[in-house]
């Protein structure tokens, strides 16, 4: 009897072994890396120290003296987990106080947060559209936009990217419809180049449709001291809706909207992840609150992080190599073909520099990159020695 329902298993479960043979056989197979120090310039990864072009820490909160300590303290005065959903029982003065201050750093009338940003546009889409409604989405946008789309019921447009052009003609082809909704990534985190805001905008504003952003590289990078793509356009109050992560600049994890009170009030009463799954605790919260601190008072840590994106791409392009259409600290370094990718990424990891290949199905095929990701945490030093081992596999393997 045992052994027949083994059998059974097994044959239930072949069409997984045949996926993943086929990921293998496409060199598409993911293989993790397992980290084992703080993040920062440098980090352990598989037990070989490397300087660290992966991360999302932009500005190195992730492991900031200040933010340890505030989590510390937190974890003393609360405990580890908040023991109930926020609806129920779960909300801690502190996830107030953090809504309280992101507001406020964003120039929005509220916020609400949440566990995560990929929880942030499930909780989102579907509260706003439904049946019968249009969401006008860019095509290059973020799988969690993606599936909120889906989990809204909403018809899903997908526009060329950055085309607002094209945009309009699609709102104009889909009239009528009930209500509409654009959405955007305002960073595109493969390419690092930057949504046309002004002009969606504009068009949002024509047609009466809701606007809005999803923030999540743009935060802590763009704008007045990290304030985000609607400040460093200065748009303030004429965005629906700013989605963002506390997991990249931030340097922790959890999601937040910000934006108009009828938003946020309603996204209380129906945002789905909000209502049905446990908050970020309270260590968690008190260090986006410090992050919040060190932001507003001093812009250095952002001013270094672009100061280290302007040295380390002049160089790249000095080089010779070609970093697509890059506007921000995701810089990538476009080598087309996926197992020359692949390749670079082990010879770079051998020089000791960790940055990841990138392929297919996170870019499209014949896109495959290495994407380098800059951080204030690095010094001159550091970027030089990155440039030296880039320079030295980009000759060898006669990219440039
Ligand atoms: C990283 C990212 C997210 C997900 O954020 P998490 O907080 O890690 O879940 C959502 N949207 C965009 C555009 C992102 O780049």
């Amino acid at each position: 009897m045992g052994g027949e329902t083994r059998i059974k298993t097994e044959e239930k479960l072949r069409f997984l072994e045949e996926e993943m043979a086929a990921l293998r056989e496409a060199n598409l197979y993911v293989h993790i890396r397992t980290i084992s120090s703080p993040q920062g310039a440098w980090i352990e990864v598989d037990g070989k120290r490397v300087l660290n072009f992966c991360s999302n820490n932009y500005l190195g909160l992730a492991n900031h003296p200040r933010m340890r300590q505030a989590a510390k303290e937190a974890v003393d005065r609360y405990g580890v987990g908040p023991a109930a959903v926020r609806t129920i029982a779960g909300t801690l003065d502190l996830h107030l106080e953090l809504e309280r201050r992101i507001a406020a750093f964003k120039g929005v009338e509220a916020a609400i947060t949440f566990q995560s940003g990929f929880n942030a546009n499930l909780a989102t889409i579907p509260a706003l559209v439904g049946e019968g409604d249009v969401i006008f989405s860019d095509e290059l946008n973020h799988a969690s936009i993606i599936d909120g789309s889906r989990l809204s019921r909403a018809k899903i447009v997908r526009y060329p990217h950055n085309d607002p052009k094209a945009l309009e003609e699609l709102i104009q082809k889909e009239q009528p419809f009930r209500r509409g909704l654009i959405v955007t990534d305002g960073v595109f985190s493969m390419d690092g180049d930057i949504a046309p805001l002004p002009e969606l905008v504009e068009i949002a504003e024509r047609w009466g449709l809701l606007l809005m952003v999803d923030d999540a590289h743009g935060e802590g990078v763009l704008g007045r001291g990290g304030r985000g793509i609607v400040d460093h356009f200065g748009l303030h109050g004429r965005v629906d809706i700013e989605v963002g992560t506390m997991s990249k600049a931030f340097g922790v994890v959890g999601g937040y909207v910000a934006g108009r009170r009828q938003i946020v009030e309603w996204l209380r009463q129906r945002g789905r992840p909000f209502l049905f799954s446990s908050a970020t605790t309270a260590a968690d919260t008190a260090a986006c609150i410090a992050a919040i601190d060190l932001l507003e008072e001093s812009t250095e840590l952002v001013d270094r992080l672009w100061e280290n994106t302007r040295f380390f791409k002049e160089e790249m392009r000095r080089l010779g190599f070609d970093l697509g259409r890059s506007e921000t600290p995701i810089t990538p370094v476009m080598l087309y073909e996926a197992p020359i990718a692949q390749e670079f990424s082990r010879r770079l990891f051998e020089e000791g520099v960790f940055a990841m290949a990138i392929g297919y199905p996170t870019v499209p095929k014949g896109k495959a990159r290495i994407r380098v990701m800059l951080s204030a945490t690095h010094t001159r030093e550091d970027l030089e020695f990155g440039l030296r081992a880039f320079e030295r596999v980009g000759k060898t393997l006669k990219v440039i």
